[in-house]
């Protein structure tokens, strides 16, 4: 992760503690839920075999929690029976949807002639698909049997105990889909006298009745959990991906930067150099420019016994053409007699302005014989250049060879000669002989 390490790290922590807590307060039981059935929130009332023709007898006493149903049993009926019957709304049709509970909890004091006779009850379900609202019987039975006996407390079963009456199941043809115990649409609860009775009297005192849920089930809270860690996990990679990319452009466009400002600098310094050693006048190198080759060049001549040669150039009487014809007219000719020479030597030839309207040709491996013949050839082509207004220009030419010398004294030797060529009436070639070649 770059940049990123500290708010990850709080994250994490900050969704660890969490994890922790919501997990603690979920074992702790605060996600429990009750809801707790009691004659304050439903109708309680008897029924009994008398509507089938039975004799049973029945009272029903109400309190604050319970109801206490004490029925004296006449064997009339086919099935005798007394019960107490839980309304839970007023109206059949829209009952308490329980599916969202997963046990309830049962306390039945239950007095009877035998010893361990059991209770029904009879969760009722409404469902248009099997059920109406014209006949009573048509909601499912959702049932279990127990006994409860005396004083035993509160008992709690599952929901999913509970069993969908076989007979109720074959009488209304209910599809096998419909077929299952079903909570979603509670709207009786029924507490009855067992399958089997004597003729005799039967207490059922119902103490309390609750069922137990969770607003939320471990599944569904470990999911939600998971779902937090991968979307925040999520959200990071995804920030990341955007502040690594950012910063990927911006090295991109700094080094984008330095590279232009790099470019520019480069450019600029070819334009110095270009100005530092090239002569702006003629456009042939400078003096400056050839200083440390003309160095080198000397030494490597004399180390390996090579020929070397120059010319030493100059205008006649270029002053003249400048008080006569301008200094513009000047420039023009110095240019134009700078592209003649030029054409002339050869690539290994270096030629360059010494100053004013002076010029030097150096030929590195050429003997003396070979440059005076290239400045006896420069000499007849000034002179015999055509030029601007009728002009004539010659120029004088010093050639020499380097002996054993340092550079400064080959040109000085080679300006002499040139020295001589004006002496003795310019427009020609003069050389520097040396001992060896008088
Ligand atoms: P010589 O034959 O003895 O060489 O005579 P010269 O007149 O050529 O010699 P001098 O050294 O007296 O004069 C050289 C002249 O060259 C003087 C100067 O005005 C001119 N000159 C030097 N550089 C330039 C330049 O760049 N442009 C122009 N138009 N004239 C230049
Ligand atoms: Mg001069
Ligand atoms: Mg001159």
């Amino acid at each position: 992760m770059t940049g990123l390490t500290k708010p990850v790290r709080y994250t994490v922590f900050f969704l660890v503690i969490f994890t922790c807590i919501v997990y603690a307060w979920f074992i702790l039981g605060g996600a429990k839920k009750e809801y707790v059935v009691t004659p304050v929130n439903s109708t309680y009332r008897i029924i009994d075999d008398t509507a089938q023709n039975g004799a049973t007898e029945s009272s029903l006493n109400i309190y604050r929690s319970g109801a206490l149903l004490e029925c004296n049993i006449v064997n009339k009926a086919q099935w005798p029976f007394c019960e107490i019957a839980i309304s839970l709304t007023d109206s059949v049709d829209k009952g308490i949807d329980l599916s969202d509970y997963d046990h309830v909890g049962i306390d039945i004091d239950y007095d009877s002639p035998l010893e361990g006779e059991r209770v029904r009850i009879y969760l009722r379900n409404f469902d248009p698909a099997y059920a109406k609202l014209s006949d009573p019987i048509s909601l499912k039975f959702n049932a279990i049997e127990y006994a409860p006996g005396e004083d035993k407390g509160l008992v709690v079963f599952p929901l999913r105990s509970f069993q969908v009456l076989s007979w109720w199941i074959a009488d209304y043809e209910v599809p096998v889909d419909k077929s299952s115990r079903q909570f979603d649409n509670i709207s009786i609860i029924e507490v009855a006298t067992g399958s089997y009775v004597k003729e005799a009297n039967y207490s059922i005192k119902l103490n309390k009745l609750v069922f137990y849920g969770e607003r939320i089930s471990e599944q569904v809270l470990v999911k939600l959990l998971l779902s937090l860690w991968v979307v925040t996990a999520i959200f990071f990679i995804i920030i990341d991906r955007i502040y690594l990319r950012k910063k990927i452009k911006e090295t991109e466009e700094r080094t984008q930067r330095l590279r232009d400002a790099n470019r520019a600098l480069y450019e600029k310094s070819l334009v110095f150099e270009e100005l530092a050693f090239t002569d702006p006048l003629t456009r042939t190198r400078n003096r400056h420019e050839i200083n440390e080759w003309l160095a080198e060049a000397t030494t490597h001549s004399i180390d390996n016994k090579i020929s070397f040669s120059m010319i030493f150039i100059d205008i006649d009487h270029f002053k003249q053409v400048n008080d006569k014809y301008g200094h513009r007219l000047g420039d023009e000719v110095l240019r134009r007699f700078a592209s003649l020479i030029n054409k002339r030597v050869r690539k290994s030839d270096v030629f360059a302005r010494w100053g004013g309207e002076e010029f030097v040709i150096f030929c590195p491996a050429t003997p003396l014989g070979a440059t005076a013949e290239l400045a006896e050839s420069i000499r007849e082509c000034i002179e015999s250049a055509v030029w601007d207004n009728g002009m004539k220009v010659t120029c004088s030419l010093g050639v020499a060879e380097l002996e054993n010398e340092g550079y400064s004294h080959f040109i000085e030797r080679a300006d002499e000669a040139l020295m001589k060529a004006k002496e003795r009436g310019r427009n020609r070639v003069e050389i520097a002989w040396n001992e060896r070649q008088l």
